[in-house]
């Protein structure tokens, strides 16, 4: 090979350069594939619910902390249960953000104290705050309780402590929560399921002999109309919400929404219903004058599993927008007179001709009368061709 002198050096400067390069990583070497391992391959699984709503879908949490050496309890991955019967593996942003809860700074995780007049909340251990509770309990106890009652009959109750529990409780924590209560003689015991399904427990024991939800999520899709009323379930409850959308799109159900919001639930209706807030129960009476008057009623159902067929009192009455047994002064109603007349063994009559002029059935009718598409319009706000 003939090479002059510029030529040497550019060899040279060029093998230089590929060593270099090769030393800094530049030359291809063998491919290296590798398979990461499973995340969850050594965690411990376990069942729950989420809390964060009546749908209660069902979550798998996976933990480290499986007796390993050195590995400490921590959750960290959850994902809805395939499982469960009603969510199917769904979790809604709600659910699926429940790990982040679980570690997020601002939960709390020990009691705290506020002594009177302060503004500052102090940590103190379960001993202490455990032991406070029981100390004031005891003494408001002790100070209050009632063995008798004004006129000598034995009740053993204290009134002047409540307990208020978690509506998200499980039964059996539900039953401890009585027993603990109740033991002591307390009759105020209450959660917050009182508040927002006090409605439907006065509506569905009438109605359906008990007052607890008659059945699940799951049998909505067997449903050929959905009425969403007061709710808005596409956002509220978005897991619970699939079997609508189920029933819509394999039932041909028909989804009817009515609230004085256009919400998620309304987007996805086949008829929304506007109304003014508070006029809701114009347009539910409404809704019963419109089915009496066109006999769309279920007669069998009406006169055997409801209060139909019931007579009402004789002193019963309704005028000019009171009931019977209103006390002015007091702003308040007796609703001794709203009762059922008794028979000489003490239970309701019946008329199972639901021709008594008392009877439920026939009070019912007259009261809804007055609620005719055009008064219920006015007072709803409901454009007449939706209504
Ligand atoms: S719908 Fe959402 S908030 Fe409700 S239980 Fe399921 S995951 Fe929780």
């Amino acid at each position: 090979m003939q090479i002059n002198r510029r030529g040497f050096f550019k060899v040279c400067a060029g093998g230089m350069a590929g060593t270099t390069l090769a030393a800094l990583g530049f030359a291809p070497t063998e491919a290296m594939a590798s398979v990461r391992q499973y995340k969850l391959l050594r965690a411990k699984e376990t069942r729950n619910n989420c809390t964060y709503c009546s749908v209660g879908c069902g979550v798998l949490m996976y933990s480290l902390g499986d007796g390993e050496k050195n590995a400490k309890p921590a959750v960290y991955h959850i994902e809805g249960d395939p499982d469960h019967p009603v969510s199917r593996g769904s979790l809604c942003p709600k659910g699926a953000g429940l790990v982040d809860y679980i570690h997020s700074e601002g939960r709390l995780k020990h009691p705290e104290y506020r002594a009177p007049g302060s503004d500052k909340w102090q940590r103190i251990s379960w001993d202490d705050a455990i032991d406070r509770i029981a100390r004031l309990m005891k003494a408001d106890r002790y100070a209050n309780f009632e063995r008798v009652n004004a006129k000598g009959t034995v009740v053993n109750r204290w009134l002047t402590t409540g307990m208020l529990c978690s509506s998200a409780a499980s039964n059996e924590t539900a039953i401890l929560d009585q027993k603990f209560a109740r033991s002591l003689g307390m009759i105020a015991i209450d959660c917050q399921a009182h508040l927002c399904h006090g409605p439907t427990v006065a509506a569905l024991a009438p109605t359906f002999g008990r007052g607890a939800m008659t059945n699940n999520w799951v049998n909505i899709k067997n449903a050929n109309l959905i009425i969403v009323m007061g709710g808005n379930a596409a956002e509220a409850h978005p897991v619970g919400f699939k079997w609508a959308v189920e029933a819509k799109t394999h039932n041909d159900a028909k989804l009817i929404v009515v609230d004085p919001r256009f919400n998620r639930s309304a987007d996805v209706a086949d008829l929304y219903a506007t109304i003014r807030a508070g006029s809701d129960a114009a347009f539910l009476l409404g809704i019963i004058n419109h089915l009496i008057t066109h006999d769309k009623i279920h007669h069998e159902y009406v006169k055997s599993y409801t209060s139909a067929s019931l007579i009402v009192r004789e002193d019963f009455w309704f005028d000019e927008g009171l009931f019977s047994g209103y006390n002015a002064d007091a702003r308040q109603y007796d609703k001794t007179s709203w009762n059922y007349e008794l028979d000489a063994n003490g239970f309701a009559k019946r008329d199972m001709t639901l021709t008594h002029p008392r009877c439920v059935w026939n009070l019912l009718k007259a009261h809804v009368a007055r609620y005719t598409p055009e008064m219920v319009v006015s007072l709803c706000g409901t454009p007449a061709h939706h209504y």
